[in-house]
């Protein structure tokens, strides 16, 4: 069962210039399609290139554009729809032969970093608006914020999605599956020492939960200081599977049904 790495920041500087080997290692490992995440307009053309470059690698890739909450104070709300509007109109990339994008992300709400909470407030909810008239799933980014993401979307009830690389709490994650979110288990599930979610992602219903690395960042404990890479989303699907005592490749189907499910695909939708 190849594995859908569900976020994964290609344009990142760490992989420039080697994209088709990392999509060649990632094919190699068992990945068999890509979630590009996007950060901000400024940088969604180079997402597209970047995605291209990995596609030549033969590996397909499925896109998510939006605006995350470290850039709320540089991007203004209307800035971010602007752009969400002209990749929805535009058909010409590769990625329109299926659908523009799959989801709406990265985005959320991050309040351990110094960014006007207000600004980042007004970003996020103009982006779940535009998902909700959309029909499209949001990639959700959160830190220091469940509260304040749940108090949004229990007023937006139509809008499901992902928390992406979630590592709080257990009544918090049942919060945002009951809103009709999954939970995105990155590098974290590797680390040892890592209790708190590691007793979490022991408790959730494998239903609730997808893969993913967000490479090339929160490496896996395996590759420590160094970048991470979709191709060792496999080593996050075995210590998933060794923590919850279940076989890796029953694990992987559920997983991969789960995928589809969040993202609204078909079985014969593997990205181009
Ligand atoms: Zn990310």
């Amino acid at each position: 069962m190849p594995l859908t790495d569900t976020h994964c920041h290609l344009e990142a500087e760490a992989l420039a210039g080697d994209l088709a080997q990392v999509a060649r290692h990632a094919v190699k490992q068992g990945v068999g399609r890509l979630v590009a995440v996007g950060v901000s307009p400024q940088a969604f053309a180079a997402q597209r290139e970047a995605m291209d470059a990995v596609r030549a690698g033969g590996l397909p890739v499925l896109a998510a554009f939006g605006t995350h909450p470290w850039w709320a104070d540089r991007v203004d709300p209307e800035t971010a729809i602007e752009a969400l509007d002209g990749l929805w109109s535009d058909d010409t990339g590769p990625e329109a032969r299926e659908r523009p994008m799959v989801a709406v992300g990265e985005v959320g709400l991050d309040f351990a970093v110094d960014i006007d909470a207000d600004r980042q407030n007004a970003l996020f909810v103009a982006q779940l608006d535009w998902a909700g008239a959309h029909g499209l799933p949001l990639i959700l980014h959160e830190r220091k914020s469940a509260d304040r993401l749940l108090y949004w979307l229990r007023r937006h009830r139509h809008v499901g999605g992902v928390v992406h690389g979630f590592v709080g709490s257990v009544q918090q994650a049942e919060q945002f599956i009951e809103q009709g979110f999954f939970i995105g288990v990155g590098g974290a599930v590797t680390h040892p020492g890592a209790h708190r979610v590691r007793r979490m992602l022991r408790q959730l219903p494998l239903e609730a939960l997808v893969l993913e690395t967000d490479a090339p960042n929160q490496p896996g404990h395996a590759h420590r200081g160094e970048r991470n890479l979709p191709g060792y989303l496999p080593e996050n699907l075995d210590a998933l599977a060794r923590l919850r005592g279940v076989d890796a490749d029953e694990l992987a189907l559920v997983l991969e049904g789960n995928v589809r499910r969040l993202f609204g695909l078909t079985e014969e939708c593997h990205g181009t």
